[in-house]
């Protein structure tokens, strides 16, 4: 009775089985690198000692060799795992082209190239939506400076995508979110004006000193407003230069009220109000008496503080005086302040 033929490897369905469920490769189970293919199998089936050949390293780059096992680079670098990987005794020249056909190895000489194909189609997807960002944020900016309202966005992030502006389309998520609303145009507007204005309190913070530039106001909704500017230097440069700071809304319109809203305004951005060395008002009394006015409460803080007249101001006063001894010019005023009423 002759011997039944013994089974191995991949032709086993069970082994099949077991190799997909413990992730094993094929090419462990399947070929001859196998490592049941012992040293002591070699030796018996082919009847002599097989040799390494030095020779081998040049026609195969990928192999590597220790002086007693062969190794795999490309495979052993992606953490494939197979008997070139444990190290192989299996010196024949069969055993390396066996090697160069598994799956394991050719999934190893592919990855380095689709990991690239990967990265390239991140970053273009990435790049495509920032460029549309960047777009999106452009508009935003460009409407404030414009002083145009933001619920024109929506318009605007149309009229954009209607002329073929390009990459403006990567805005589009899906079919219902397409960042042109108006709530997408004031989180932008927030992010902007966030980033200028920690700019603006870290060139505050730079300056060793500083003048306030301030006046009061009325909007069109009749709200008190106060309006505040610094003005800095640089302590590199040694450069002046001017910053607005903010637009409060104020409900005590003395020289106490106004001074209080302004300190808690540098308070906010961890400025100390003796570092005001300066101040530019009006010639309004609440704001250049020395007492409980606003002068007076910032010289409080720093006896050095040197109130300012504003030179617009002045100007302002001087041209209205001069113009007085002009009938022309009266003539003019007159029809102005007419239709200034008339609105
Ligand atoms: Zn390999």
């Amino acid at each position: 009775m002759p011997p039944k033929a013994k089974i191995r490897g991949p032709t086993d369905p069970k082994q099949q089985k077991l190799s997909f469920f413990t992730n094993k490769s094929t090419e462990s189970l399947s070929s001859p690198d196998s490592a049941e293919v012992s040293e002591e199998q070699t030796k018996t089936n082919d009847n002599d000692v097989r040799h390494y050949q030095s020779k081998w390293l040049t026609v195969h780059p990928w192999l590597e060799f220790d002086g007693t096992k062969m190794f795999c680079k490309h495979c052993k670098q992606f953490g494939m795992q197979n008997i070139f990987t444990t190290g192989n005794t299996n010196f024949r020249t069969s055993t390396l082209t066996r090697h160069i056909a598994s799956n394991d190895h050719q999934r190893a000489i592919m990855a380095p190239r689709e990991q690239e194909n990967l990265k390239k189609t991140v970053e273009n997807v990435q790049n495509k939506e920032e460029k549309a960002i960047v777009i999106a944020m452009k508009a935003v900016y460009w409407l404030s400076k414009e002083g145009i309202a933001l619920s024109k966005y929506s318009s605007m992030i149309r009229f954009l995508k209607d002329i073929g502006v390009s990459d403006i389309d990567s805005l589009n998520v899906n079919k219902h979110v397409d960042y042109s609303s108006y709530n997408t145009a004031n989180d932008l507007l927030k992010s902007i004006s966030n980033v200028i204005n920690n700019d603006t309190t870290e060139r505050l913070r730079r300056s060793p000193h500083l003048t306030i530039l301030t006046d009061e106001s009325t909007d069109i909704a009749n709200h008190h407003k106060l309006s505040v500017s610094a003005r800095i230097i640089n302590p590199s440069s040694l450069q002046p230069s001017t910053l607005f700071l903010t637009d409060l809304r104020i409900t005590n319109g003395t020289g106490k009220g106004i001074f209080e809203a302004i300190k808690e305004h540098l308070d906010s951005r961890g400025i100390e109000v003796k570092l005001v060395m300066g101040l530019g008002t009006d010639s309004a009394s609440t704001m250049t008496g020395r007492k409980e006015e606003l002068t007076g409460h910032f010289l409080r803080h720093n006896p050095h503080l040197q109130n300012t007249h504003c030179a617009a101001h002045r100007l302002a006063l001087c041209t209205e005086q001069a113009a007085k001894k002009v009938p022309g010019m009266l003539k003019f005023q007159e029809t102005l302040v007419t239709i200034f009423l008339s609105f």
